[in-house]
């Protein structure tokens, strides 16, 4: 090859090197919505999640990495870093941060747990689960949310939660038993199915009381065929509905 050809080749991949870094270095660049959402982010964990208490780790971790933003409709986006339940359609809210950061603090999550959720909702709370360990499931009985919860899922990279459209009064026996149960609605009273498919030494955190009041957070333990339970505190949530 002459000398001409060797330098014209020589200059278009260096052009081609050049591009390819611009290109990475633009689309890496984070844009300043995303990180206008982050910085407020980082400040409700300060302020709502550590503030009142909540010291685990990974569950510090999840709160600062997963986007609630992205789980609300899109109206109250600049809403989504307040510690506040929101309306997300069909007569159902996103629970405030705070609580669940609280309840899945109680959960006692390892690496390797089975968790299962009642009431997908928004899929706030799954992602959550999700950053915790790679074993999520969780049921939703309205069939619009769970669809969109599936997708939403997908579109923000969590595949490994796993969602069903079904009343979750009667658990997902099918991958029983878990090692903690969180449910986000309120039945009346603590369903039998639900400490069925605890596992042994495994953790149900579960609000108990009458629908459109406070109810009760408890926390239910599982020894063999003892069955624990503690009173934690009052909390609002919406009903289990559900034929049962
Ligand atoms: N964890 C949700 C909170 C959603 S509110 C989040 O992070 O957004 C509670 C949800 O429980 C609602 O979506 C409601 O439809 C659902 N729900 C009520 N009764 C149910 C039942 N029997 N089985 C499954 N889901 C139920």
């Amino acid at each position: 090859m002459s000398r001409p050809w060797r330098v014209a080749i020589l200059l278009v991949l260096l052009v081609v090197i050049v591009l390819a870094i611009l290109f990475f270095a633009r689309t890496r660049e984070p844009s300043p919505v995303a990180d206008h959402f982050a910085a407020l982010r980082q400040e409700m964990v300060r302020a709502d999640i550590q503030g009142r208490g909540v010291h685990d780790e990974s569950v510090v971790r999840a709160m600062r990495t997963v986007p609630r933003h992205e789980f609300v409709l899109p109206e109250y986006s600049d809403q989504a870093y307040v510690d506040f339940p929101l309306s997300i359609g069909y007569g159902q809210t996103i629970s405030a941060p705070s609580i669940v950061a609280v309840m899945t603090e109680l959960l006692e999550i390892e690496r390797d747990s089975k968790v299962l959720e009642i009431g997908t909702g928004s899929a706030y709370q799954a992602a959550i689960l999700a950053e915790l360990t790679d074993h999520v499931y969780s049921v939703e009985i309205v069939e619009p949310l769970c669809q969109a919860a599936k997708k939403r899922l997908l579109r923000l990279g969590y595949a490994n939660v796993v969602v069903d459209c079904r009343d979750g009064y009667y658990g997902w026996e099918e991958h029983a038993p878990y090692d903690a149960i969180i449910v986000t609605c309120a039945p009346d009273h603590i369903p039998q199915p639900l400490i069925n498919q605890l596992a042994d030494g495994g953790r149900m955190v579960i609000p108990v009381g009458p629908p459109g009041f406070y109810q009760v957070l408890w926390r239910v333990e599982r020894h063999g065929e003892e069955i624990t339970s503690e009173r934690l505190m009052g909390v609002g949530f919406v009903p289990l509905t559900g034929g049962h």
